[in-house]
């Protein structure tokens, strides 16, 4: 029988990793909730039509990334390679954006058919915001700022904002025609993907990552010099309102987004530290999206962060990832103190509502008792045997050291009555 693997691209997330996890969806509900910003939890299922609509067609999400098939009703429905057109889809639905304003924010899995690497998965989780019914650069300075607050809480360094605008329909008409008359003189010098996407979606060739076609991409014209009037003010005030804030970024006139639906302004922050997966959290402004999926005209402007990127930072820039560990592991030897030693962990636990505690299960003796107690991570060890017992009391052991050593050590007797309190003046 062959062995049973998990498939490639999605990981199973253990204990110590989890931890990681967390703390990244506990922060963003944390500023989510000092914004103003409510939660959406979305289905992973979506009708196919949805993602075509709003991704577009042309684009490699939906050309060769997509898990897409027919349920048993033959309807073709797809795993959602990303939360923004769910959320549209969800506030046209629900009424949520016709003349109103709404900020929502969502955690959850994505999927993309992509080929896996340290960074880039198949499943893979988002955090992202999304705010809608406000038009003004205000609101993007706002998402920028959330962004900017949720990065720094989890302690992440070396970061960088880069932002561009893509200004709006007629800009990207014109735009786009100087462009694919440009790239058509190098056109046999381009790589195949870019060749193709020459006539189709032009503007992802400033995103390839192939080193001829990055060459000749730097020399392009710039978006910059088609912005219309009003594409330019909103993105002067953006930028006003990031300088007011103190937020450092840099303008990148090649920073084009991967999904089709970006109008204006767009950013991403990036890092070195992860190779070619260096972005970490990137959006902008999409104004026509939710008319383009039947709502009625909202501009809308939000980003997504890729929370697997954000645990890999962590793990490489804080050696002292916030681990589970248990703070205490109670030893118990006979079966009387390991009757007693239930009842006194269960009004520990009572007490000390922050208290991480584990209590031996499965017997042994001191000595494999201690070898848990040195692998569970805890620093405290409680120890119950028939002589405490006979006191009425616990012995408590401070530090990890070799199970041997702590075998022969003996440590403070403390009364049941008095333990809580005495936990509570040692644990940190
Ligand atoms: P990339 O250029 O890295 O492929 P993208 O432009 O396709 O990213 P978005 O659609 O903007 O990414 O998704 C937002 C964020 O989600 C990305 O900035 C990244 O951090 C994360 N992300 C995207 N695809 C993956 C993936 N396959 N695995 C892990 N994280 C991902
Ligand atoms: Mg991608």
């Amino acid at each position: 029988m062959s062995k049973l693997q998990s498939l490639r691209g999605f990981n199973d997330v253990l204990p110590a990793q989890s931890a990681l996890f967390r703390r990244v969806f506990a922060t963003a509900a944390d500023v989510a909730s000092r914004y103003g910003y409510g939660e959406l939890r979305l289905p992973l299922l979506e009708a196919t039509t949805l993602f075509k609509r709003a991704v577009g067609e042309v684009t490699d999400v939906i050309e060769k990334e997509m898990y897409s098939f027919d349920d048993r009703d033959g309807v073709s429905v797809s795993l959602r390679p990303e939360l923004t057109a769910g959320t549209v889809r969800a506030g046209i639905e629900h009424g949520l954006l016709h003349n109103q304003q709404q900020r929502f924010w969502y955690a959850g899995p994505a999927f993309r058919h992509e080929r896996p690497q340290a960074g880039r998965y198949r499943q893979f989780h988002q955090v992202g915001v999304e705010a809608y019914g406000m038009a003004g650069p205000d609101i993007d300075a706002e998402v920028i700022a959330f962004s900017h607050r949720f990065l720094t809480a989890l302690g992440i360094g070396g970061l960088k904002l880069e932002i561009n605008s893509l200004g709006g329909a007629e800009a990207r008409v014109n735009y786009r025609a100087a462009l694919i008359n440009y790239l058509s003189r190098f056109e046999a010098e381009l790589d195949e993907d870019s060749k193709r996407r020459l006539h189709t979606n032009p503007l992802r060739v400033l995103d390839s990552k192939v080193p001829r076609t990055k060459e000749i991409v730097a020399d392009a014209p710039q978006l910059a010099d088609y912005l219309e009037t009003e594409s330019r003010a909103h993105f002067d005030g953006w930028r006003q309102a990031l300088e007011d804030l103190g937020i450092a970024y840099e303008v990148s006139p090649q920073l084009v987004r991967g999904l089709d639906y970006y109008t204006r302004g767009v950013f991403e922050w990036t890092t070195t530290e992860l190779g070619s997966q260096g972005t970490v959290l990137a959006g902008g402004r999409y104004d026509n999206l939710v008319s383009q999926l039947g709502g009625s005209p909202s501009p809308a402007v939000g980003w997504a962060s890729g929370v697997e990127r954000l645990v890999l930072l962590l793990e490489k820039q804080q050696s002292q990832a916030a681990a589970d560990a248990p703070q205490v592991y109670f030893c118990t030897m006979g079966e009387a103190a390991e009757r007693q030693a239930r009842i006194v962990a269960e009004d520990l636990r009572n007490r000390l509502p922050q208290l991480r505690l584990v209590l031996n299960a499965g017997g042994g003796k001191l000595k494999s008792q201690l070898g848990r107690a040195e692998k569970s991570g805890a620093g405290l060890l409680l120890v119950l045997g028939e002589s405490e017992l006979a006191e009425g009391a616990v012995q408590v052991k401070s530090a990890i050291q070799s199970a041997t050593a702590h075998q022969q050590a003996s440590g403070e007797r403390v009364i049941f009555a008095a333990l809580a309190d005495f936990l509570a003046t040692r644990l940190v």
